[in-house]
């Protein structure tokens, strides 16, 4: 698997089908694997956070959902084929999980929202074993409870909606207790298939401003956001910002 550093951090160059071939071969091995999705704003907490940079070198996964990253390995001479986005992921694995019969857990975001996903991606696969879910935070005093669930809930899939780090921490401590094949951090992910928020529309996401759509409905995020035009100018000025490993 081709993998870049981008600011030191970690982004393999895979697609839509071999993510979802690798969970398959994940959940058929068993054992423990974290995924993350990495966007441009990971890079840049990771550069001033040396835990969350550890996290993302643990990583069995560190999946190219950023258009931002696709860019920058454009700009230094190579490429990433395709950007795999966290919220497009979550669908295409609910479809794989009901044909190959994965037991999916969903844990994270406010109050209803993880049973409501729940509901809308059982709806679409009839086949589909939601096996659980749990909303909440991931704070100290709750996680061993929530650990005791997932564990009795013999889980083969578990997508975290505790947003970037704070869910790669989670899936970081706990995964060894956990002993799920496949565990991702997915965002905002459960908040979009819920209909709590909205991502941008289709014309965007392929034109690579999704985040453009992001700041204007959500302008809080915009001291966030400042992470991107610095990420843009430390991959064009810094030296080696983009390496093939
Ligand atoms: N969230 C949560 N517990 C927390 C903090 C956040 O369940 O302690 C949820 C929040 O409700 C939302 C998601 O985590 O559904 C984070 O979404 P956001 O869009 O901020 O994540 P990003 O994709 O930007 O990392």
């Amino acid at each position: 698997m081709k993998t870049l550093s981008i600011l030191s951090t970690p982004v393999h160059d895979v697609t839509y089908a071999e993510t979802l071939d690798l969970f398959s071969d994940y959940v058929k091995d068993g054992g423990v694997h974290q995924i993350c999705t990495v966007n441009p704003e990971f890079v840049m907490t990771a550069q001033r956070a040396p835990e969350f940079m550890h996290v993302l070198h643990n990583a069995d996964l560190c999946l190219p959902d950023g258009q931002g990253l696709l860019w920058a390995a454009k700009l230094k001479g190579t490429q990433l084929r395709e950007r795999v986005a966290g919220s497009t992921l979550m669908y295409k694995i609910a479809e794989r999980a009901a044909e190959e019969g994965w037991r999916v857990f969903l844990l994270g975001a406010a109050e209803g929202v993880a049973n409501k996903t729940a509901k809308i991606l059982e709806e679409k696969h009839p086949d589909l074993k939601i096996v659980g879910t749990w909303s909440g935070s991931p704070s100290a005093e709750d996680s061993p409870g929530i650990v005791q669930l997932i564990i009795q809930s013999r889980v083969d899939v578990l997508l975290v909606a505790y947003g970037a780090p704070k869910q790669d921490l989670w899936i970081y401590k706990y995964g060894n207790e956990l002993k799920v094949p496949v565990m991702m951090g997915v965002g905002g992910s459960f908040d979009f298939v819920a209909g709590v928020a909205k991502r941008a529309p289709e014309w965007a996401q392929n034109m690579g401003i999704e985040w453009l759509h992001r700041l204007v409905m959500e302008p809080w995020r915009w001291k966030r956001m400042l992470a991107l035009p610095k990420f843009a100018l430390r991959v064009i000025f810094g030296k080696d910002s983009v390496k093939v490993q």
